[in-house]
């Protein structure tokens, strides 16, 4: 049985062909998946009954549940996705500043191998890679229960984005092709993967890059996350500095704020200085507390000291506005697990 969700419109015009349809038919489906995000063949109104009844024999929309969905106070709409295997995995639909951009924020990976000690979902290891149609099955999902166009993905959910690269390659090519999301409507994100930086780099990608620094140097970064024993921040500098010059493109540094460890004065003039070559916008995160570690979120006033001083060096700061701490969806709060 084929599963419609995830299929290009070459794919679907396969599944067609073999029903003895026309082209036309291939591109009244993907119109019904991509653009009006129905759940079943059913709902495929322009499609003739007796046509849609031969689909169903060979084709479905989806094989993937909503296993939980929490609303939260602020609009924010986290899910939790069962795959046919059981496997689990979180995504959240963010509604910053108006109704009409929507954000899907996706998990790339069931689990994590990197293991920041901030996060959540590093404490699972890693399980497995999502293949690109369980990513895109992510944002029809958000579309088919909300109703509403997805406007922007970021892959910052579960797992690393740079450790499933073709998948995510080939979930971006669809969002661009398929669903019409502008190439710079998209975000990946990574920890610092440098070999995979700089295939990026290679292949000139358009969109966001974001890295995940989350430190002003070495020492207090290899306490927030193991990678740095593996790739250091010079090694990630030198990536990061190819990047632009290859793509042209701004990167997007994620800093998460941690009170008393990564929040001083200190740390910002440091952090200042490692980012002061680099084509950057910096996005601070105050830190959501978890239950799993003592981490604390720093006071306002340390947070805007910290922004002033990285403004001070030319640099344009944002602090992110949090979205669905209650019902942990907000950054590292991520599990994919029902607990
Ligand atoms: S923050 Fe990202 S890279 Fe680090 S453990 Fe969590 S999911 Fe993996």
């Amino acid at each position: 049985m084929e599963i419609l969700s995830g299929l290009t419109q070459q794919e679907i015009e396969q599944i067609t062909d073999s029903l003895k349809a026309s082209k036309f038919r291939a591109r009244q489906i993907h119109n019904w998946i991509y653009l009006k995000s129905v759940s079943s063949i059913d709902e495929m109104t322009d499609l003739s009954v007796k046509f849609r009844e031969e689909l169903k024999k060979v084709a479905k929309v989806s094989d993937t549940k909503i296993k939980v969905k929490q609303v939260s106070s602020d609009g924010t709409i986290k899910y939790l996705l069962e795959y046919p295997d059981g496997e689990c995995v979180e995504t959240v639909l963010m509604r910053f500043d108006n109704r009409a951009n929507l954000t899907a924020c996706v998990s790339s990976q069931v689990g994590c191998a990197v293991n920041c000690s901030f996060c959540a979902t590093g404490k699972r290891g890693f399980i497995r890679n999502l293949t690109y149609k369980e990513i895109i099955e992510q944002v029809l999902t958000i579309q088919r229960d909300t109703g509403l166009k997805v406007t922007n993905v970021v892959f910052m959910g579960q797992g690393e984005p740079l450790l499933n690269l073709d998948n995510v390659l080939k979930a971006m090519e669809i969002f661009n092709e398929d669903f019409y999301i502008g190439a710079r409507r998209l975000t990946v994100s990574t920890s610092g993967i440098i070999p995979q930086i700089n295939k990026l780099a290679e292949l000139d990608m358009q969109s966001t890059l974001a890295i995940s620094l989350h430190a002003p140097n070495h020492e207090i970064r290899k306490q927030l996350m193991q990678i740095e024993n593996k790739y250091n921040m010079n090694d990630l500098k030198k990536a990061l500095k190819n990047y632009v010059d290859k793509t042209g493109r701004r990167i997007t540094i994620e800093y998460l704020l941690i009170k008393d460890l990564n929040d001083t004065v200190e740390a910002a003039k440091q952090l200042a200085m490692y980012l002061h070559d680099i084509k950057c916008n910096i996005n601070l995160i105050p830190y959501n507390p978890t239950a799993e570690n003592d981490y604390q979120r720093p006071n306002n006033n340390s947070i805007m000291k910290f922004k002033y001083l990285l403004e001070h060096s030319g640099k344009k700061v944002t602090v992110r506005l949090e979205r669905g701490a209650d019902i942990d969806a907000a950054c590292g709060q991520l599990k994919g697990k029902v607990d």
